[in-house]
Protein backbone atom coordinates (compact mmCIF):
# COMPACT_ATOMS: atom_id res chain seq x y z
CA UNK A 1 0.00 0.00 0.00
CA UNK A 2 1.60 3.11 -0.78
CA UNK A 3 0.23 7.54 -0.33
CA UNK A 4 -0.85 8.64 -3.27
CA UNK A 5 -1.14 12.77 -3.61
CA UNK A 6 -3.72 14.33 -5.80
CA UNK A 7 -4.15 18.07 -6.77
CA UNK A 8 -7.19 18.87 -8.65
CA UNK A 9 -7.24 22.24 -10.41
CA UNK A 10 -9.97 24.46 -10.82
CA UNK A 11 -11.30 22.97 -13.86
CA UNK A 12 -11.76 19.94 -12.87
CA UNK A 13 -13.46 20.69 -9.64
CA UNK A 14 -15.56 24.05 -11.20
CA UNK A 15 -19.01 22.13 -11.42
CA UNK A 16 -21.28 19.69 -9.02
CA UNK A 17 -20.71 17.15 -11.95
CA UNK A 18 -16.93 17.34 -12.05
CA UNK A 19 -16.60 17.12 -8.07
CA UNK A 20 -18.78 13.71 -8.95
CA UNK A 21 -16.07 12.81 -11.18
CA UNK A 22 -13.18 13.69 -9.04
CA UNK A 23 -15.21 11.89 -6.26
CA UNK A 24 -15.04 8.42 -8.47
CA UNK A 25 -11.64 8.54 -9.02
CA UNK A 26 -10.74 9.41 -5.55
CA UNK A 27 -12.70 6.24 -4.57
CA UNK A 28 -11.69 4.51 -7.20
CA UNK A 29 -7.72 5.10 -5.90
CA UNK A 30 -8.83 4.17 -2.38
CA UNK A 31 -10.25 1.10 -3.43
CA UNK A 32 -7.24 0.15 -4.75
CA UNK A 33 -5.97 0.44 -1.25
CA UNK A 34 -3.99 3.44 -1.22
CA UNK A 35 -3.71 5.80 1.14
CA UNK A 36 -4.80 9.02 -0.63
CA UNK A 37 -3.89 12.88 0.01
CA UNK A 38 -6.34 15.40 -2.04
CA UNK A 39 -5.58 18.96 -2.83
CA UNK A 40 -7.83 21.23 -4.55
CA UNK A 41 -7.84 24.80 -6.04
CA UNK A 42 -10.93 26.64 -5.53
CA UNK A 43 -13.85 25.92 -8.02
CA UNK A 44 -13.68 27.25 -12.08
CA UNK A 45 -12.53 30.79 -11.73
CA UNK A 46 -13.56 31.59 -8.11
CA UNK A 47 -10.30 33.11 -7.36
CA UNK A 48 -10.22 35.30 -10.21
CA UNK A 49 -13.98 36.15 -9.24
CA UNK A 50 -12.44 36.79 -5.42
CA UNK A 51 -10.30 39.23 -6.58
CA UNK A 52 -12.62 41.22 -8.79
CA UNK A 53 -15.43 41.53 -6.15
CA UNK A 54 -12.19 42.52 -3.99
CA UNK A 55 -11.12 45.75 -6.14
CA UNK A 56 -14.98 46.88 -6.38
CA UNK A 57 -14.33 47.52 -2.58
CA UNK A 58 -10.59 48.57 -2.36
CA UNK A 59 -8.69 49.40 -5.22
CA UNK A 60 -5.70 48.83 -3.54
CA UNK A 61 -7.15 45.76 -0.99
CA UNK A 62 -5.03 45.02 2.46
CA UNK A 63 -3.10 41.99 1.79
CA UNK A 64 -4.09 40.26 4.91
CA UNK A 65 -7.46 40.67 3.89
CA UNK A 66 -7.28 39.56 0.47
CA UNK A 67 -5.76 36.11 2.22
CA UNK A 68 -8.95 35.83 3.98
CA UNK A 69 -11.00 36.30 1.04
CA UNK A 70 -8.95 34.01 -1.40
CA UNK A 71 -8.75 31.09 1.07
CA UNK A 72 -12.53 31.26 1.38
CA UNK A 73 -12.54 29.41 -2.47
CA UNK A 74 -10.40 26.84 -1.55
CA UNK A 75 -12.48 25.92 1.72
CA UNK A 76 -15.85 25.44 -0.78
CA UNK A 77 -14.08 23.26 -2.56
CA UNK A 78 -12.60 20.98 -0.11
CA UNK A 79 -15.90 20.67 1.88
CA UNK A 80 -17.70 19.30 -0.99
CA UNK A 81 -14.74 17.26 -2.30
CA UNK A 82 -15.19 15.57 1.11
CA UNK A 83 -19.20 15.21 1.44
CA UNK A 84 -19.05 13.74 -2.90
CA UNK A 85 -16.74 11.17 -1.41
CA UNK A 86 -18.35 10.56 1.80
CA UNK A 87 -21.45 9.66 -0.48
CA UNK A 88 -19.33 7.34 -2.06
CA UNK A 89 -19.25 5.51 1.10
CA UNK A 90 -15.39 6.12 1.48
CA UNK A 91 -14.58 8.39 4.87
CA UNK A 92 -13.21 11.73 4.08
CA UNK A 93 -12.30 14.70 5.82
CA UNK A 94 -11.22 18.32 4.59
CA UNK A 95 -8.69 20.43 6.04
CA UNK A 96 -7.55 23.97 5.70
CA UNK A 97 -3.76 24.98 5.37
CA UNK A 98 -3.43 25.64 8.81
CA UNK A 99 -5.48 22.73 10.09
CA UNK A 100 -3.11 20.24 7.57
CA UNK A 101 0.13 22.10 9.33
CA UNK A 102 1.28 24.07 6.49
CA UNK A 103 3.22 26.24 8.11
CA UNK A 104 5.03 29.58 5.68
CA UNK A 105 6.56 32.81 6.54
CA UNK A 106 4.43 36.19 6.81
CA UNK A 107 4.18 37.35 2.95
CA UNK A 108 0.71 37.55 2.35
CA UNK A 109 0.21 36.96 -0.74
CA UNK A 110 3.42 35.32 -1.91
CA UNK A 111 4.03 32.98 1.35
CA UNK A 112 6.77 30.35 1.11
CA UNK A 113 6.02 27.06 3.09
CA UNK A 114 8.90 26.37 5.83
CA UNK A 115 7.87 23.43 7.08
CA UNK A 116 4.55 20.70 6.98
CA UNK A 117 4.00 18.96 10.26
CA UNK A 118 0.63 17.06 9.25
CA UNK A 119 -0.23 15.96 12.51
CA UNK A 120 -4.00 15.73 11.53
CA UNK A 121 -3.25 14.58 7.91
CA UNK A 122 -1.35 11.63 9.14
CA UNK A 123 -3.89 11.14 11.78
CA UNK A 124 -6.49 10.92 9.69
CA UNK A 125 -4.80 8.50 7.29
CA UNK A 126 -4.18 6.22 10.24
CA UNK A 127 -7.52 6.12 10.65
CA UNK A 128 -8.21 5.39 7.06
CA UNK A 129 -9.82 8.90 5.81
CA UNK A 130 -9.25 10.23 2.68
CA UNK A 131 -7.64 13.71 3.20
CA UNK A 132 -8.73 16.93 1.32
CA UNK A 133 -6.62 19.98 1.84
CA UNK A 134 -7.25 23.14 0.67
CA UNK A 135 -4.44 24.52 -1.81
CA UNK A 136 -2.53 27.69 -2.15
CA UNK A 137 -3.12 28.44 2.03
CA UNK A 138 -1.20 27.98 4.94
CA UNK A 139 -0.41 29.47 8.31
CA UNK A 140 1.99 31.79 9.61
CA UNK A 141 3.09 30.67 12.80
CA UNK A 142 4.53 33.22 14.42
CA UNK A 143 1.48 35.78 13.77
CA UNK A 144 -1.18 32.93 13.74
CA UNK A 145 -2.09 34.65 10.57
CA UNK A 146 -3.89 32.58 7.02
CA UNK A 147 -1.61 33.10 4.08
CA UNK A 148 -1.37 32.49 0.59
CA UNK A 149 1.07 31.02 -1.71
CA UNK A 150 0.13 32.89 -5.15
CA UNK A 151 -1.72 31.98 -8.43
CA UNK A 152 -1.59 28.38 -8.62
CA UNK A 153 -0.48 27.82 -5.07
CA UNK A 154 -2.24 24.55 -4.92
CA UNK A 155 0.73 22.60 -6.95
CA UNK A 156 3.06 23.95 -4.63
CA UNK A 157 0.96 22.56 -1.67
CA UNK A 158 0.44 19.44 -3.29
CA UNK A 159 4.04 18.35 -4.09
CA UNK A 160 5.29 19.74 -0.85
CA UNK A 161 2.95 17.64 1.01
CA UNK A 162 4.05 14.78 -0.81
CA UNK A 163 7.62 15.64 0.24
CA UNK A 164 6.41 15.95 3.48
CA UNK A 165 4.34 12.97 3.71
CA UNK A 166 6.79 10.73 1.76
CA UNK A 167 4.68 9.73 -1.01
CA UNK A 168 6.34 8.39 -4.01
CA UNK A 169 4.88 10.45 -6.38
CA UNK A 170 2.12 13.65 -6.71
CA UNK A 171 -0.47 13.38 -9.54
CA UNK A 172 -1.36 17.09 -10.96
CA UNK A 173 -4.70 16.82 -12.48
CA UNK A 174 -5.80 19.34 -14.68
CA UNK A 175 -7.80 20.44 -17.91
CA UNK A 176 -5.10 19.51 -20.64
CA UNK A 177 -3.62 15.75 -20.67
CA UNK A 178 0.09 16.97 -20.19
CA UNK A 179 2.57 19.23 -20.78
CA UNK A 180 2.81 20.53 -24.21
CA UNK A 181 5.68 21.39 -26.30
CA UNK A 182 3.59 25.50 -25.95
CA UNK A 183 -0.06 26.11 -24.62
CA UNK A 184 -2.35 24.27 -27.15
CA UNK A 185 -4.43 27.60 -26.77
CA UNK A 186 -2.40 28.88 -29.09
CA UNK A 187 -0.30 26.11 -31.15
CA UNK A 188 -2.83 23.49 -32.36
CA UNK A 189 -0.25 21.31 -33.17
CA UNK A 190 1.00 21.37 -29.57
CA UNK A 191 2.90 17.78 -28.97
CA UNK A 192 2.41 16.36 -25.18
CA UNK A 193 5.56 15.50 -23.98
CA UNK A 194 5.48 12.10 -22.24
CA UNK A 195 8.93 13.19 -20.06
CA UNK A 196 10.49 16.38 -19.24
CA UNK A 197 13.62 17.26 -16.77
CA UNK A 198 12.47 19.43 -13.39
CA UNK A 199 15.45 21.61 -15.08
CA UNK A 200 13.80 22.14 -18.20
CA UNK A 201 10.13 22.10 -16.50
CA UNK A 202 11.73 25.09 -14.13
CA UNK A 203 12.81 26.93 -17.07
CA UNK A 204 9.69 26.88 -18.78
CA UNK A 205 7.17 27.87 -15.35
CA UNK A 206 9.76 30.73 -14.78
CA UNK A 207 9.20 31.88 -18.16
CA UNK A 208 5.14 31.74 -17.74
CA UNK A 209 4.56 28.61 -18.61
CA UNK A 210 1.19 28.70 -16.56
CA UNK A 211 0.47 24.58 -16.73
CA UNK A 212 2.82 24.44 -13.37
CA UNK A 213 3.54 26.57 -10.37
CA UNK A 214 6.96 27.01 -10.73
CA UNK A 215 7.62 26.67 -6.74
CA UNK A 216 5.97 23.33 -7.25
CA UNK A 217 8.68 22.07 -9.81
CA UNK A 218 11.15 23.37 -7.21
CA UNK A 219 9.74 20.91 -4.33
CA UNK A 220 10.01 18.38 -6.64
CA UNK A 221 13.31 18.96 -8.11
CA UNK A 222 14.52 19.34 -4.10
CA UNK A 223 13.00 16.21 -2.73
CA UNK A 224 12.99 14.32 -6.00
CA UNK A 225 9.64 13.57 -6.14
CA UNK A 226 8.18 12.74 -9.81
CA UNK A 227 5.12 14.73 -10.29
CA UNK A 228 2.75 13.40 -12.84
CA UNK A 229 0.75 16.17 -14.95
CA UNK A 230 -2.81 14.41 -16.75
CA UNK A 231 -5.82 14.94 -17.02
CA UNK A 232 -8.45 15.20 -15.18
CA UNK A 233 -11.24 13.80 -17.55
CA UNK A 234 -9.44 10.92 -19.10
CA UNK A 235 -7.44 8.06 -18.10
CA UNK A 236 -4.69 8.63 -20.33
CA UNK A 237 -1.18 8.99 -19.01
CA UNK A 238 0.45 12.05 -19.03
CA UNK A 239 3.51 13.71 -18.48
CA UNK A 240 6.37 12.89 -16.08
CA UNK A 241 8.64 15.66 -14.41
CA UNK A 242 11.30 14.27 -12.93
CA UNK A 243 15.32 14.26 -12.53
CA UNK A 244 16.37 12.85 -15.22
CA UNK A 245 14.22 12.76 -18.81
CA UNK A 246 14.81 10.10 -21.21
CA UNK A 247 13.56 12.89 -23.88
CA UNK A 248 16.68 14.31 -24.88
CA UNK A 249 15.76 16.96 -27.53
CA UNK A 250 17.54 20.13 -28.33
CA UNK A 251 14.43 22.52 -27.81
CA UNK A 252 11.97 20.66 -25.25
CA UNK A 253 9.20 23.63 -25.74
CA UNK A 254 8.36 27.36 -25.75
CA UNK A 255 6.81 29.26 -23.27
CA UNK A 256 5.24 32.74 -23.27
CA UNK A 257 4.06 35.30 -20.58
CA UNK A 258 2.32 38.61 -20.44
CA UNK A 259 2.19 39.09 -17.09
CA UNK A 260 5.06 41.48 -17.43
CA UNK A 261 5.52 45.39 -17.75
CA UNK A 262 9.02 47.33 -18.99
CA UNK A 263 9.94 50.53 -17.43
CA UNK A 264 12.79 52.57 -18.96
CA UNK A 265 14.28 55.22 -17.62
CA UNK A 266 15.78 57.67 -20.46
CA UNK A 267 18.88 59.19 -20.57
CA UNK A 268 20.35 58.23 -17.17
CA UNK A 269 24.08 59.95 -16.60
CA UNK A 270 26.17 56.89 -17.44
CA UNK A 271 28.45 56.67 -14.59
CA UNK A 272 29.25 54.36 -11.99
CA UNK A 273 26.93 53.68 -9.28
CA UNK A 274 24.24 54.45 -11.73
CA UNK A 275 22.83 51.12 -11.90
CA UNK A 276 23.03 50.66 -7.92
CA UNK A 277 21.24 53.58 -7.67
CA UNK A 278 17.96 52.15 -10.08
CA UNK A 279 17.75 49.12 -8.70
CA UNK A 280 18.92 48.92 -4.83
CA UNK A 281 15.41 50.54 -3.84
CA UNK A 282 13.67 48.51 -6.59
CA UNK A 283 15.20 45.78 -4.53
CA UNK A 284 14.43 46.81 -1.25
CA UNK A 285 10.76 47.44 -2.27
CA UNK A 286 10.71 43.62 -2.89
CA UNK A 287 9.89 44.14 -6.56
CA UNK A 288 11.10 41.16 -8.21
CA UNK A 289 12.86 42.47 -12.05
CA UNK A 290 13.06 39.93 -15.22
CA UNK A 291 15.42 41.34 -17.28
CA UNK A 292 17.41 44.33 -17.18
CA UNK A 293 18.98 46.02 -20.29
CA UNK A 294 21.33 48.94 -20.40
CA UNK A 295 22.60 50.60 -23.86
CA UNK A 296 25.27 52.24 -25.11
CA UNK A 297 26.33 55.08 -23.84
CA UNK A 298 26.03 57.82 -26.20
CA UNK A 299 26.73 61.74 -25.39
CA UNK A 300 27.40 60.62 -21.09
CA UNK A 301 24.13 59.07 -21.00
CA UNK A 302 22.29 55.94 -21.21
CA UNK A 303 19.30 53.92 -21.04
CA UNK A 304 18.17 51.21 -18.60
CA UNK A 305 15.50 49.21 -18.75
CA UNK A 306 13.81 46.95 -16.98
CA UNK A 307 10.92 43.85 -16.77
CA UNK A 308 8.44 43.50 -13.88
CA UNK A 309 5.32 42.41 -12.69
CA UNK A 310 2.07 44.12 -13.86
CA UNK A 311 1.09 43.96 -10.26
CA UNK A 312 3.97 45.70 -9.29
CA UNK A 313 4.79 48.39 -12.24
CA UNK A 314 2.73 50.86 -10.57
CA UNK A 315 5.54 50.88 -7.21
CA UNK A 316 8.20 50.15 -10.09
CA UNK A 317 6.99 53.31 -11.99
CA UNK A 318 7.50 55.68 -8.74
CA UNK A 319 9.93 54.25 -7.45
CA UNK A 320 11.94 54.94 -10.91
CA UNK A 321 10.89 58.67 -11.20
CA UNK A 322 11.67 59.43 -7.98
CA UNK A 323 15.49 57.45 -8.66
CA UNK A 324 15.03 59.27 -12.22
CA UNK A 325 15.01 62.91 -10.53
CA UNK A 326 18.02 62.29 -8.08
CA UNK A 327 20.15 60.90 -10.66
CA UNK A 328 18.79 63.96 -13.15
CA UNK A 329 18.02 61.68 -16.14
CA UNK A 330 15.37 62.74 -18.84
CA UNK A 331 12.24 60.50 -17.44
CA UNK A 332 10.50 57.33 -17.47
CA UNK A 333 8.76 55.57 -19.87
CA UNK A 334 6.39 52.55 -18.84
CA UNK A 335 5.03 49.83 -21.50
CA UNK A 336 2.39 47.91 -20.46
CA UNK A 337 1.91 46.17 -23.93
CA UNK A 338 4.86 43.97 -24.13
CA UNK A 339 5.00 39.94 -23.68
CA UNK A 340 7.85 37.53 -23.84
CA UNK A 341 8.76 34.35 -25.42
CA UNK A 342 10.77 31.60 -24.85
CA UNK A 343 12.19 29.18 -26.19
CA UNK A 344 14.00 26.30 -23.37
CA UNK A 345 16.12 22.99 -24.30
CA UNK A 346 18.67 21.57 -21.95
CA UNK A 347 20.19 20.59 -25.58
CA UNK A 348 20.90 23.72 -26.25
CA UNK A 349 23.88 23.45 -24.17
CA UNK A 350 25.83 21.58 -26.67
CA UNK A 351 23.99 23.00 -29.82
CA UNK A 352 25.55 26.47 -31.09
CA UNK A 353 23.18 28.33 -33.40
CA UNK A 354 19.39 28.25 -31.26
CA UNK A 355 19.51 32.01 -30.34
CA UNK A 356 20.42 32.70 -33.98
CA UNK A 357 17.93 30.96 -34.93
CA UNK A 358 15.15 32.21 -32.56
CA UNK A 359 15.93 35.78 -33.91
CA UNK A 360 16.44 35.00 -37.44
CA UNK A 361 12.58 33.68 -37.09
CA UNK A 362 11.12 36.16 -35.28
CA UNK A 363 12.76 39.00 -37.96
CA UNK A 364 11.29 36.66 -40.96
CA UNK A 365 7.66 37.14 -39.43
CA UNK A 366 8.23 40.63 -38.67
CA UNK A 367 8.25 40.98 -35.11
CA UNK A 368 11.16 43.38 -33.75
CA UNK A 369 12.81 42.21 -30.66
CA UNK A 370 12.84 44.53 -27.33
CA UNK A 371 15.19 42.90 -25.05
CA UNK A 372 16.61 39.63 -24.83
CA UNK A 373 17.73 37.33 -22.02
CA UNK A 374 19.94 33.65 -21.91
CA UNK A 375 20.38 31.38 -19.66
CA UNK A 376 22.30 28.22 -20.30
CA UNK A 377 19.26 26.50 -21.44
CA UNK A 378 16.80 29.43 -22.10
CA UNK A 379 16.65 32.50 -24.75
CA UNK A 380 14.07 34.66 -24.18
CA UNK A 381 12.83 37.52 -26.04
CA UNK A 382 10.51 40.73 -25.24
CA UNK A 383 8.31 41.21 -28.09
CA UNK A 384 4.93 43.70 -28.82
CA UNK A 385 2.24 41.66 -27.02
CA UNK A 386 -0.42 41.68 -29.32
CA UNK A 387 2.62 39.45 -31.60
CA UNK A 388 3.15 37.17 -29.17
CA UNK A 389 0.90 34.34 -30.61
CA UNK A 390 2.51 35.16 -33.95
CA UNK A 391 5.85 34.68 -32.62
CA UNK A 392 5.08 30.99 -30.22
CA UNK A 393 3.46 29.94 -33.41
CA UNK A 394 6.49 30.71 -35.39
CA UNK A 395 9.18 29.58 -33.32
CA UNK A 396 7.13 26.53 -32.69
CA UNK A 397 7.15 25.84 -36.19
CA UNK A 398 10.86 27.09 -37.34
CA UNK A 399 12.23 24.09 -34.00
CA UNK A 400 9.69 21.67 -35.84
CA UNK A 401 8.15 20.74 -32.34
CA UNK A 402 4.68 19.62 -33.58
CA UNK A 403 2.93 16.43 -33.98
CA UNK A 404 4.31 14.51 -36.58
CA UNK A 405 1.27 13.85 -38.90
CA UNK A 406 0.00 10.45 -39.66
CA UNK A 407 0.30 10.72 -43.51
CA UNK A 408 3.21 13.66 -44.38
CA UNK A 409 2.49 15.69 -47.56
CA UNK A 410 5.12 14.27 -49.50
CA UNK A 411 3.87 10.93 -49.43
P1 LIG B 1 -5.43 24.16 -13.17
O1 LIG B 1 -6.62 24.98 -12.83
O2 LIG B 1 -5.76 22.71 -13.36
O3 LIG B 1 -4.28 24.38 -12.24
P2 LIG B 1 -4.14 25.86 -15.13
O4 LIG B 1 -5.04 26.74 -15.93
O5 LIG B 1 -3.40 26.48 -14.00
O6 LIG B 1 -5.00 24.62 -14.64
O7 LIG B 1 -3.07 25.13 -16.08
C1 LIG B 1 -3.50 24.42 -17.23
C2 LIG B 1 -3.41 25.33 -18.46
O8 LIG B 1 -2.06 25.65 -18.71
C3 LIG B 1 -3.86 24.68 -19.74
O9 LIG B 1 -5.25 24.80 -19.95
C4 LIG B 1 -3.05 25.41 -20.81
O10 LIG B 1 -3.80 26.37 -21.52
C5 LIG B 1 -1.96 26.13 -20.03
N1 LIG B 1 -0.62 25.88 -20.55
C6 LIG B 1 0.32 26.83 -20.78
N2 LIG B 1 1.43 26.28 -21.27
C7 LIG B 1 1.22 24.96 -21.35
C8 LIG B 1 2.01 23.86 -21.79
N3 LIG B 1 3.28 24.02 -22.23
N4 LIG B 1 1.48 22.61 -21.73
C9 LIG B 1 0.22 22.43 -21.29
N5 LIG B 1 -0.58 23.43 -20.87
C10 LIG B 1 -0.10 24.69 -20.90
N1 LIG C 1 -7.15 28.92 -6.89
C1 LIG C 1 -5.81 29.45 -6.96
C2 LIG C 1 -5.58 30.14 -8.30
O1 LIG C 1 -6.48 30.22 -9.12
C3 LIG C 1 -4.77 28.44 -6.66
C4 LIG C 1 -4.63 27.34 -7.66
O2 LIG C 1 -5.55 27.12 -8.44
O3 LIG C 1 -3.60 26.68 -7.68
O4 LIG C 1 -4.52 30.62 -8.53
MG1 LIG D 1 -2.82 25.87 -12.08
Amino acid sequence: MSLIVQKYGGTSVGSPDRIDRVADRIAATRGDGHDVVVVVSAMGKTTDDLIALAETVHSDPPKREMDMLLTAGERISMALCAMAVEKRGVEAVSFTGSQAGILTDAAHGSAKIIEITGTRVKEALAEGRVVIVGGMQGVDPARKEVTTMGRGGSDATAVALAAALGADACEIYTDVDGVYTADPRIVSDARKVDEISFEEMLEMTASGSGVLMSRAVEFGRRFNIPIHVRSSFSDTTGTWVKEDSMEQAVISGIAHDRSEAKVTIRSVPDRPGVAAAVFDPLAAAGINLDMIVQNISRDGTTDISFTAPISSIGEAEAISRSTARELGAEGVTVDRGVGKVSVVGAGMKSHPGVAAKVFSTLAEVDINIEMISTSTIRVSCVVDAARVDDAVKALHDAFELGDVPDQGEDQ
